[in-house]
């Protein structure tokens, strides 16, 4: 069996896991693909991901209300032992990595961690993962017959519904250890604007944008008449112009969009390694010899001042015609 561990949110399944389902797909071992829903009041979680697997297991306990490192391992440890799966699909999320390492250990199995590609090969696990600020991809193998394996998110794309009927639902019952850890705040940032890694369509920015007036005008403004996300490098959010949540790249986030427009960026290997796979790659620079120019499928040799506010012009032109006719 392959127990993938669904993350979810606000009752509904993340995106990351529709990834998670793909891999486990590719991975090509015999067993069912099986869905492991934790929680409190998960009934939609499990029935909205029930058509992408062959089964979903439930654990829908109030001690599962809030996330729990600790409690969550020991959970999909309990569930992997008795469903005797052999291999377990975490997404590589701050959490999912926190969680991945301790199942390992309570399953005395082989951690593949953080990997771009898996697949089973003549019964050992192969994946690869990237080492050395990105600038290395290593290939490495399970030695164990039992593996957890953590998906770097954003790498595969999503799976498709399996397009038989849906999965069986099954209710599991669990030893639930006693948090250790009680949650006693949580501030969250709203905001109308679409998720990066949910997002069609990605606008960056980088040091080339000039300052934080700078951005807001070119790269908010172009991902406003987009309805796209907005990413950033890290200098860029090194600097203090952008939340660390919207940078992109090897100690950012990972995406791919069908279109990633990256604008004042000289495409530094730790960035490119969180957006080279998206389908289209536009870039604008001033420098033709800039690395972006070697990956992007369209390229402006420019200036991000005259460029943007051009693209940002006839893009709204464009939409106002549209809505008039
Ligand atoms: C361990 C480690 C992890 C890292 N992780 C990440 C990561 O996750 N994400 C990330 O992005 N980086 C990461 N970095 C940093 C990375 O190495 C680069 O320093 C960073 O990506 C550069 O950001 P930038 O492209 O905004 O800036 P720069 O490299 O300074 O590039 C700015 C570009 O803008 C162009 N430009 C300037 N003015 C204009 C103009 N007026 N019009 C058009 N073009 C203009 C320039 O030609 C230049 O190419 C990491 C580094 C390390 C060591």
């Amino acid at each position: 069996m392959i127990l993938v561990v669904v993350a979810h949110a606000d009752g509904r399944v993340g995106r990351s896991t529709f990834g998670l389902i793909a891999a486990a797909r590719q991975i090509g071992r015999s067993g069912p693909v099986t869905a492991l829903v934790l929680g409190s009041g998960v009934a939609g979680v499990a029935t909205e991901i029930a058509p992408y697997v062959d089964q979903v297991l439930v654990a829908d306990r109030e001690e599962l209300a809030q996330y729990d490192p600790q409690v969550w391992a020991a959970a999909v440890a309990q569930i992997a032992h008795e469903g005797e799966a052999d291999t377990i699909l975490l997404t590589a999320s701050r959490s999912g990595r926190e969680s991945s390492a301790r199942v390992a250990v309570k399953l005395d199995a082989a951690l593949l961690e953080d990997v771009v590609s898996v697949v089973d090969r003549q019964g050992a696990l192969v994946a690869e993962r990237y080492s050395c600020l990105a600038r290395v991809t290593e290939r490495i193998e399970a030695l164990s017959p039992v593996v957890v394996v953590s998906v770097k998110p954003g790498i595969f794309a999503a799976a498709e519904p399996t397009g038989a009927e849906p999965g069986e639902q099954y209710d599991v019952e669990l030893a639930v250890p006693p948090a250790r850890v009680r949650v006693t705040g949580k501030v969250r940032y709203a905001t109308d604007r679409i998720a990066l890694a949910d997002a069609d369509v990605v606008v960056s920015g980088g040091r080339g944008v000039g300052d934080a007036a700078g951005f807001e005008r070119l790269v908010v403004g172009l991902a406003d008449q987009l309805g796209a996300a907005v990413g950033a490098t890290r200098a860029v959010v090194d600097a203090g112009w952008r939340p660390y949540s919207e940078q992109v790249g090897q100690t950012g986030k990972t995406v791919q969009p069908k279109v990633y427009i990256a604008v004042g960026i000289s495409g530094a290997v730790q960035h490119l390694s969180g957006m080279n796979k998206s389908r289209l790659i536009v870039a604008i620079n001033k420098d033709s010899e800039a690395p972006i120019f070697r990956v992007c499928d369209f390229g402006i040799v420019g200036n991000v001042e005259s460029v943007v506010p051009a693209m940002i012009e006839q893009i709204a032109a464009a939409r106002l015609s549209r809505a008039g006719s």
